[in-house]
């Protein structure tokens, strides 16, 4: 069945009276060459566990399971349920669990799938055409709960993932790209124009892949200190870093200007212009005078 097929999509939604939910991120991929280019650069393989969020009615998770030893598909929408047992009734290596991702225990997941097909399992792929409403408390989860995905092949909001890639110096160079850009590298896959989905959504969309790294790019005597100084940098972004991060931990006007030339960096620099090793700095610097 072509489920990318809008004509497949139009008979499953009448056959099963279903109808989208705008509140729920639901927009239907109709593009093979997206799709095709989604299970390749996600690097599956044949001892690996996939585990994709939002299935739909299943397009993605029947192309995966072609690749992977075994597919978890994650959907919250339970009239979607009964779709997908028939439109993946062919595969056995699907497992569909209907449920919040947000809600769901990634850890003890994993700890039930250590094997794949009586092997020991290889990799773990996270994939997902994501429902833009959540996009990054999911992307967050992932990481800060530190699920031990290799990667991580998403569809997002074009917006969202320049965000994710930016650069210091750049205008979308934010909390969010300091955060992805910690726990991974980032790896740009597709552009998908807005016309290939059903319904059609308002924005563009793009393909990322993220490689969860092995081992930090910096190193910090408290991640709990780094992120704090991130979000207190960027809470104002248009302030300095002097006048932003004064109150950080109680620190006044003359401490935090302390805590600039310990580390090297000028207080009147403005938190979107910090790399990854310069908010490690200060973070450090900070955490060793308090
Ligand atoms: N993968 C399908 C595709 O590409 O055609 C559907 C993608 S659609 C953008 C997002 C999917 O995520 C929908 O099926 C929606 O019901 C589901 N979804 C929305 N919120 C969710 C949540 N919190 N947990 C799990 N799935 C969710």
């Amino acid at each position: 069945m072509k489920l990318y097929s809008p004509t497949t999509i139009s008979e499953v939604r009448k056959k099963h009276g279903f109808h989208f939910s705008k509140s729920l991120g639901q927009n239907f991929l109709t593009d093979k060459n997206i799709i095709d280019k989604i299970i390749e650069k996600s690097m599956i393989g044949k001892e690996d566990l996939v585990i994709e969020i939002g299935p739909g009615i299943g397009v993605l998770t029947a192309a995966a399971a072609e690749a992977a030893g075994k597919v978890i598909a994650i959907e919250i929408d339970r009239n979607l349920i009964p779709i997908l047992r028939e439109t993946l009734d062919d595969y056995d290596n699907i497992e569909i669990i209907n449920n919040d991702v947000l809600k769901i225990d990634f850890a003890s997941l994993l700890e039930q799938n250590e094997q794949i097909n009586g092997q020991k399992r290889e990799s773990v792929r996270i994939i997902g055409n994501l429902p833009y409403y959540i996009t990054t408390p999911i992307i967050m989860k992932i990481l800060e709960d530190r699920v031990k995905a290799d990667s991580i092949t998403i569809m997002l909001q074009k917006e969202v993932a320049d965000r994710i890639k930016a650069q210091p110096g750049s205008k979308t160079y934010g909390a969010l790209s300091v955060a992805v850009q910690y726990y991974c590298t980032v790896a740009h896959v597709a552009s998908a124009p807005k016309e290939i989905f059903v319904p059609q959504p308002k924005v563009d969309s793009t393909v990322i892949r993220l490689d969860v790294r092995k081992e930090k790019p910096v190193i910090l005597s408290s991640e709990e200190t780094f992120f704090a100084v991130v979000k207190a940098g960027f809470g104002q972004r248009r302030k300095t870093l002097l006048n932003s991060l004064t109150g950080i931990y109680g620190l006044t006007k003359d401490e935090v200007a302390v805590v600039m030339a310990t580390a090297g960096i000028d207080p009147v620099r403005r938190a979107e212009t910090l790399s990854l090793e310069e908010f490690a700095a200060l973070a450090n610097t900070i955490r060793a005078e308090r």
